[in-house]
């Protein structure tokens, strides 16, 4: 390769083309796991997008007079890597719908940054009928994570923010900040005691995460109490 912005441009075609392949393998998954009837729903309509996501990279490969060919994408491999714990965790089923969406949300930022960038690289140099079928692309990807937002804020995130209060006390949460200040570090930014906020708060901006990872850190700084072997 020599280092040009089309071949460039080409590598980041292939990035995406396997990022979509993998896309299409785990969301059946994920909408399986869903609850909700309306996430359901979306997840199902963004697997029949994706593949003709696939289709339509094909169509770009094509108007640049190129096969159609993946290269190993490591950043999206890792997001769904992520998503696959997310969806091995014990949780009530508005807290894994909204854990689902924090997934989703991760893949479709990832897409949009990447289709973003092809899309401005297509009319930099030119590649008209690429730029427009990529635009289509971002446009889906775009839609799809406005459409997790409203499902979330359309009532997920207040039941799985109040089935969460049901079982967890805020006190003990609050013993777990010192363990849990690195991986909940945003969280306390916005939380402010009412811990149904927060989290719905979090969850919007992808807190499933927050979410797992504070169970993970409520436990070890239990565990840690025990043993009385605190840092610092
Ligand atoms: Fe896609
Ligand atoms: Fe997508």
């Amino acid at each position: 390769m020599s280092g040009s912005l089309h071949d460039a441009f080409l590598d980041e075609l292939r990035d995406a083309f396997d990022a979509e392949k993998q896309i299409t393998r785990a969301l059946p998954r994920v909408a399986k796991a869903a609850s909700s009837p309306q996430l359901r729903a979306a997840f199902e309509q963004h697997i029949q997008e994706t593949k003709a996501q696939v289709e339509r990279l094909t169509r770009v490969f094509e108007s640049l007079g190129e096969k159609p060919r993946g290269k190993h994408c490591d950043g999206m491999a890792g997001i769904l890597e992520e998503a696959k714990s997310a969806l091995e965790e014990e949780t009530e089923d508005a807290t894994m719908d909204a854990l689902l969406i924090a997934s989703a949300q991760r893949v479709e930022h990832y897409e949009m940054a990447a289709y973003g960038t092809l899309v401005a690289w297509a009319e930099a140099m030119g590649h008209d009928e690429a730029a427009r079928l990529l635009r289509e692309t971002l446009d889906e990807e775009k839609a799809t994570d406005e459409k997790l937002t409203a499902i979330a804020e359309g009532g997920i995130n207040r039941d799985a923010a109040s089935s969460s209060t049901d079982d967890e006390s805020e006190a003990e949460e609050a013993q777990a900040e010192p363990q849990g200040r690195s991986a909940t570090g945003g969280r306390r930014a916005t939380g402010t005691g009412a811990s149904g906020r927060t989290v719905a708060a979090a969850t919007t901006r992808g807190g499933g995460r927050s979410t797992s990872r504070s169970t993970t850190s409520r436990t070890s700084a239990r565990g840690a109490k025990a043993t009385g072997a605190r840092k610092r």
